[in-house]
């Protein structure tokens, strides 16, 4: 079998780091072509001296000298690059040939639209690239051939549950439901009137999956599952309706799908990312992912309910972005980036985010989805309409 080169956007994140754990793994099966990271040299350093990849990438010019500087003094032969049309060029070469999209927020979206017009198998953990342009990235994968795998747990369960041909339509499929299930997050029992005083370091203690900070967020506003709706509704092109959020805390079952005869398939595993992560490398084989087998007797129980709408705004705004289409997604995506990071600078508080989101939300129209320029404008204009209203001090 031929090695497969493969670029890892977002290196030194969560996924990054576990997808290199899996390569680590396999090294007859997968090579290192490219990683690529904000700003941390010295974690990206460490991985160029284990994977030796061909180029490197970090945002800034300064930054990228530096690692450029300790490469070369290794010995390596490793090329440093920086900036976003590296990681355009670097996600779209001839030499590659798998794509692992982990850059966290708007920040991925060209680069990995970048390797899905170029064909390219393109692993997707980066869920803000489908909810700000899921029109636009579902036409560039088959308008050019991408492979397209998702590698958050929920989708890539129900990526295992569905038929092979699927594209086809979930309704001709059987399909009556897909079961979105949802850990709940830090605070599904926390008393409503305690949650305006959460701290980010509770909010990014999650129950069951270590993560990086704005995901763990997510997760604790349930805007996490709202994202993941959206991605749901155009990885699977399954209308609104047909996506059912259960909350399950122990995150055993990692989504299931429910079809006209009676069936659920579900796909169960321990809550660890190597493995949707390994199944997205591997597909259509499985591959060892270093994830401890499931054992059922220690889960013992598993606990099902439906979500609490009210206390989880961010849930239901989910919904209503996805009635509304267009730039709306992304207008929601955008202002909730601002509002993930000011809650982390202790600039918002907690109850903050929901407030913030629905205030950009109604101010802002929404436009036809259209070309990436209207993503990219109605993403700005978001953007910066929620940083001057935080600066108002309208949600403090
Ligand atoms: P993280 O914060 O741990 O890592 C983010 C990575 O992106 C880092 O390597 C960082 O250097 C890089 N990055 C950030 N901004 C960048 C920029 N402008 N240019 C280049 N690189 C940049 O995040 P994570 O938890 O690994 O999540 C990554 C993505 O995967 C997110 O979209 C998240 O929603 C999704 N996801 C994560 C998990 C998980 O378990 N962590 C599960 C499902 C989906
Ligand atoms: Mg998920």
């Amino acid at each position: 079998m031929k090695q497969q080169n493969i670029t890892v956007l977002g290196s030194t994140g969560s996924i990054g780091v576990s997808t290199l754990d899996v390569i680590r793994r396999h090294p007859d099966r997968y090579s290192v072509f490219a990683l690529c990271a904000h700003s941390q040299v010295d974690k990206l350093f460490e991985q160029c001296l284990e994977f030796r990849p061909v180029f490197a990438v970090l945002r800034d010019a300064e930054l990228a000298e530096e690692l450029s500087r300790r490469c070369r003094a290794a010995g390596l032969a490793t090329e440093v690059r920086h900036g976003i049309e590296a990681l355009i060029e670097l996600s779209s070469l001839p030499e590659v040939d798998a794509v692992m999209a982990a850059i966290v927020g708007a920040a991925g979206l060209e680069p990995t639209l970048a390797a899905a017009r170029a064909g390219k198998r393109v692993m997707l953990a980066n869920k803000e690239v489908l909810v700000m342009a899921g029109e636009l990235f579902m036409h560039a994968v088959r308008e050019h051939g991408a492979t397209l795998l998702p590698v958050d747990s929920e989708h890539n369960a129900i990526f295992q549950a569905l038929p092979a041909d699927f594209a086809r339509g979930l309704v001709p499929c059987g399909v009556q439901k897909i079961l979105l299930t949802a850990s709940g997050g830090p605070f599904r029992n926390t008393p409503l009137s305690d949650l305006g005083q959460v701290t980010p370091e509770q909010a990014c203690a999650h129950p069951n999956w270590v993560m990086g900070r704005k995901i763990s967020v997510d997760s604790a506003t349930l805007m996490n599952k709202g994202l993941e709706v959206i991605e749901a509704r155009w990885l699977f092109d399954a209308p609104p309706e047909m996506i059912q959020v259960v909350v399950h805390p122990q995150s055993v079952i990692h989504s299931a799908v429910q079809y006209n005869d009676g069936s659920v398939l579900a796909q169960l595993g321990n809550p660890d990312m190597r493995t949707p992560i390994a199944y997205a490398m591997a597909w259509p084989e499985r591959i060892a992912a270093g994830v401890e087998a499931l054992d059922l007797f220690k889960v013992g129980r598993l606990d099902f309910f439906p979500p609490d709408f009210e206390r989880f705004r961010c849930l239901q705004l989910a919904y209503d972005v996805l009635h509304e289409g267009g730039t709306a997604p992304a207008i929601l995506n955008a202002a909730n980036e601002i509002a993930v990071a000011a809650f982390l600078d202790r600039r918002l508080p907690f109850l903050g985010i929901p407030k913030l989101n629905e205030a950009v939300l109604s101010a802002l129209p929404a436009r036809p989805e259209g070309s990436l320029a209207d993503v990219l404008g109605a993403d700005a204009e978001a953007r910066s309409l929620a940083e001057s209203m935080i600066v108002d001090g309208r949600f403090a």
